[in-house]
């Protein structure tokens, strides 16, 4: 029998770049740059009530400032009637100043699926993913104009790291999501059973940017995005998954945080030699460490963690890898994971392409045949550039 054909990111003309050691280069740390204005949801319960009070207002006031723009997604002061009249609008520009503007926005035909572009103050742009499944509305929401990981088949990564989202930033996209569900622009209104109305009840970290490099601020966005109303959105963790290629030391820090967010791992191959050249963080932590952390995860959280393996013909979908990958998984225990392959979404000038149906057929069943529970994810917004890898906000 023939070897299988091997393909590699070299061997196609990839070049990764090298930081100024010969090392590939990364960027953890953003460069310099102004930060966003201070808005209600960068700060915790406790520094609202005293900026309000600075402000010369009671410190309840925050309270109510909350219930506007976390319940009823507006920060318009024509709609806070329950304020006073004089100095309101100075006071809601102070607290709720405008984050995202909206650039544009791609919808599918069938009205399922929206990408939204989004500017921010100083001009960066991001984008963010809106999907209705039966029974769930996920949001696919970005921590970073653009990203320093660099990952080769990643459109968000081949445009570099512009700078981080503030936790504000990151929270307003959920609120300007829920803005246009309840506006019926998500396929029109819905209500639950119980005759409430939808919003968005699922979170990915998997649009633009690495969250783990971003780490303090998408914390502060998730005790916002957890905590109930008025202080927050009131979402449930477990229905918001970070999404990372492998920081380890951030990966333990997070499983201690007490909020218990799903976790999932970009990992994309099982073996190190592949892995340095597609996640170029493997230069770093390694398949190993990536593993072992995520394990630790499952243990101090008892959340099952994913393991997300974009599918790319001839590079790592042999049938090998997958074996490979399950004994990797079942070496850490049982029970504690599940895979999540999904076929590359080819990014514009991608010189590799998504696995064939037979070869993705085929590896899902050998994880499966070792017992791993493994979900093909859909390429859910294709047609918009909206699936996963895509969101490279060229407007
Ligand atoms: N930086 C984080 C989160 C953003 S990317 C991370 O890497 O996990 C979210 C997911 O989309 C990751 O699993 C990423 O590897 C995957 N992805 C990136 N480009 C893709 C592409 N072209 N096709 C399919 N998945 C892709």
């Amino acid at each position: 029998m023939n070897e299988p054909r091997q393909v590699r990111p070299k061997t196609e003309g990839w070049s990764q770049k090298l930081d100024a050691d010969g090392k590939p280069l990364l960027a953890f740390a953003e460069p310099k740059r102004k930060q966003p204005p201070v808005h209600l949801a960068d700060l915790t319960p406790e520094e609202r009530a005293a900026k309000v009070k600075e402000l010369g207002l009671p410190a309840f006031r925050a309270k109510q400032l909350g219930t506007h723009y976390f319940s009823h997604y507006t920060s318009d002061p024509a709609q806070m009637s329950d304020l006073p009249a004089t100095g309101r609008e100075e006071f809601v520009a102070a607290m709720l100043p405008p984050l995202l503007t909206e650039v544009k926005r791609l919808q599918t035909d069938k009205g399922d699926t929206i990408k939204f572009l989004w500017r921010l103050f100083d001009g960066a742009l991001v984008e963010s993913v809106l999907m209705r499944y039966p029974g769930r509305i996920t949001l696919c929401i970005s921590s970073q104009a653009g990203c320093g990981m660099n990952c080769p088949f990643c459109a968000t990564g081949q445009a570099g790291l512009t700078r981080n989202m503030s936790s504000a930033e990151i929270v307003d996209q959920i609120v300007r999501a829920n803005e246009a569900i309840a506006k019926g622009q998500l396929g029109g209104i819905h209500k639950h059973e119980d005759g409430t109305n939808e919003r968005v009840n699922n979170i990915v970290f998997m649009g633009m940017g690495e969250p783990l490099a971003n780490y303090n601020r998408v914390m502060t966005a998730l005790k916002t995005i957890v905590a109930p109303q008025p202080e927050g959105l009131g979402m449930s963790a477990r229905n918001i998954t970070v999404s990372t290629v492998g920081l380890v030391p951030a990966i333990k820090k997070l499983a201690d945080e007490q909020i218990p967010v799903t976790f999932a791992l970009s990992l994309h191959a099982p073996d190190d030699e592949l892995r340095d050249e597609l996640i170029p963080v493997n230069s770093r932590w390694k398949v190993d460490e990536a593993l072992d952390a995520a394990r630790e995860y499952f243990e101090k959280t008892g959340r099952r963690v994913s393991i997300e393996y974009a599918l790319i013909k001839d590079m790592n979908d042999h049938g090998w890898r997958a074996d490979l990958l399950g004994e990797k998984l079942n070496a850490r225990g049982k029970g504690w994971v599940h895979v999540n392959p999904i076929p590359l979404n080819p990014t514009p000038g991608s010189i590799w392409t998504a696995s064939i149906p037979e070869v993705t057929r085929e590896f899902v069943r050998r994880l499966e045949a070792q017992g791993i529970p493994t979900t093909l994810r859909d390429t859910r917004g294709k047609e918009i550039d909206g699936a996963c890898g895509q969101l490279a906000a060229a407007d």
